[in-house]
């Protein structure tokens, strides 16, 4: 019988486990792995957290799940996400400049934003606070305990960025991941994957906290829906996918698409306005989807609005521009509804105007367009820096037009204003999961504002600004009769 090196290992480690139970919560493991070593998987041969087949992808993940929660301690899941952060933040420039790259996407410099914004800003086990509740009738304690094993699937636009996020949330509560991964992003996904798991291992950790298949796809997905030791599915990405998850019976997270307006009103600062919405919308080229998609100004503050938008740097398309842009850039479905041309998703604003003849100088980010609010730009998701604006006779028309743009998505939304009464009647018209006022809405996610960060903003599901909690379990002790109370 032929045996592998890995396959000793991994024999040699069990036994190893065996008459050696781990004492303080430490588990028995190596302290130190070279970074091409084997994880140790009896099911099949993965590669640090990569398989082959989806199956063994789960049943490792299954296996690390039993681990995580039975021989470590909440200290050790504190000093393995310590171990993430290092080794993330170590790999940040390559991965970013990969994932450029790789999908075509975005711009460099925004994508180290957003890594710092994951790795500092993510909250890890802390974030699990235990309440106790005590009275004549005893002691109640609810705690925060693990679903299990997740699937998590993660978008084109934030490949590493949700991979990371997603990793903290979601092992500090005492879960394991198989990832489902964008096919456009795979390889970059796959390397990030690893050095992870290898960091965790090196931290101590167990082996395959975090896996995924090497060909992402979506009769996975179907697999891991079907599969017994799947206990929860989170999506982050359109809504076609968070769709096809909410069908699947399982408990699911879904994070899915937004279409933010953003409205500039008759009391607004534009100098403010323009600046900030100018940085929103062109940070990573749009392709967010808490991103400022387009801007409705209400006539008392449209052309200084728009004076200042170019001022900052905003390249003013003509009617003529715009219609030629419009036929690039924007497709429409058989059903009517307007959709991206995928070719121009993500792009420098300089490569798309240079299709249709324009050049802009080079530090140029953004094209703005004068529109009506039923434009294609206005109604598309088009994750392009390209921002349709709209004149508003009034704040009302403002209001009823943002609201027809959102689509009911109920993702981002956001207003420049002084007046605290329109500030109020827009977000509870609008009902935003994430709504910023006199920003850019990225400060809703904790990049320039307060608060912590996520790449998965469940809307659909209700879970939000997403962080351990939000894929926890809430379980109850009940001690009675008063037992453990001190008055
Ligand atoms: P996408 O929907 O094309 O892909 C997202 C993931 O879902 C990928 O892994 C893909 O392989 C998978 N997928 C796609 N269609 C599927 C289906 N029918 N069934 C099962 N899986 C499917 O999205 P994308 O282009 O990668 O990302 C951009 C979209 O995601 C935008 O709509 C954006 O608003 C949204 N997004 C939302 C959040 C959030 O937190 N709410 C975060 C990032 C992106």
């Amino acid at each position: 019988m032929d045996i592998s090196s890995q396959e000793i290992e991994a024999i040699v480690r069990q036994v190893l486990d065996r008459v050696q139970p781990a004492s303080s919560g430490m588990p028995v493991r190596p302290a130190v792995r070279s970074q091409d070593a084997l994880a140790p998987c009896a099911c099949a041969k993965g590669q640090d957290g990569v398989f082959e087949r989806v199956e063994d992808a789960i049943e490792a993940a299954w296996k690390a799940q039993r681990s995580w929660v039975t021989e470590y301690k909440i200290e050790d899941r504190k000093r393995v996400v310590e171990a993430i952060r290092v080794c993330a933040r170590a790999h940040i420039e390559e991965w970013c400049h990969k994932i450029v790259d790789e999908t075509g996407m975005g711009r460099y410099e925004d994508k180290v934003e957003k890594h710092l914004a994951v790795i500092n800003k993510t909250p890890g086990p802390e974030c699990l606070r235990t309440e106790a509740l005590t009275g004549d009738a005893g002691l109640m304690l609810e705690e925060y305990a693990p679903f299990g094993v997740i699937c998590s699937i993660t978008p084109t636009t934030n490949p590493t960025e949700t991979i990371i996020n997603n990793t903290i949330s979601m092992i500090s509560g005492g879960n394991t991941i198989v990832f489902n991964v964008h096919p456009r992003a795979k390889r970059v996904s796959a390397e990030c994957l690893q050095a992870l798991n290898r960091a965790i291992v090196d931290a101590g950790g167990p082996a395959n906290l975090i896996t995924m298949t090497r060909e992402p796809n979506m009769e996975n997905i179907d697999k891991m829906a079907a599969s017994p030791k799947i206990r929860m599915m989170a999506g982050t990405g359109g809504m076609g996918m968070v769709n096809t998850l909410l069908r699947t019976g399982k408990k699911c997270i879904g994070a899915g698409a937004g279409n933010p307006p953003v409205i500039v009103d008759q009391t607004a600062d534009v100098e403010l306005a323009a600046k900030k919405i100018y940085e929103g919308a062109s940070f990573d080229n749009n392709i967010l989807c808490f991103a400022e998609k387009e801007a409705f100004v209400v006539e008392e503050s449209y052309d200084g609005f728009l004076y200042n938008i170019q001022k900052v740097g905003a390249y003013l398309l003509t009617p003529g521009q715009t219609e030629q842009l419009t036929r690039l850039c924007i497709q429409q479905k058989k059903d009517g509804e307007y959709t991206a041309n995928k070719d121009w998703v993500g792009k420098d604003i300089a490569v798309i105007l240079k299709q249709i003849g324009v050049t802009v100088p080079a530090d140029c980010r953004l094209a703005v367009c004068e529109v009506a609010k039923d434009h294609p730009f206005v109604l598309a998701e088009q994750m392009m820096p390209i921002l349709p604006i709209v004149r508003c006779k009034s704040f009302e028309e403002a209001e009823q037009a943002a609201l027809a743009a959102e689509h009911g998505n109920r993702h981002t939304s956001s207003i420049f204003s002084r007046d605290v009464y329109n500030m109020t009647h827009f977000a509870r018209l609008i009902e935003t999961t994430i709504y910023v006022k006199n920003s850019c809405t990225k400060a809703g996610v904790g990049i320039g504002g307060e608060g912590f960060c996520t790449m998965t903003i469940a809307g659909p599901t209700g879970e939000g600004i997403t962080c351990a909690k939000s894929f926890c379990r809430r379980r109850r002790c009940m001690l009675a009769e008063g037992g453990l109370r001190i008055i």
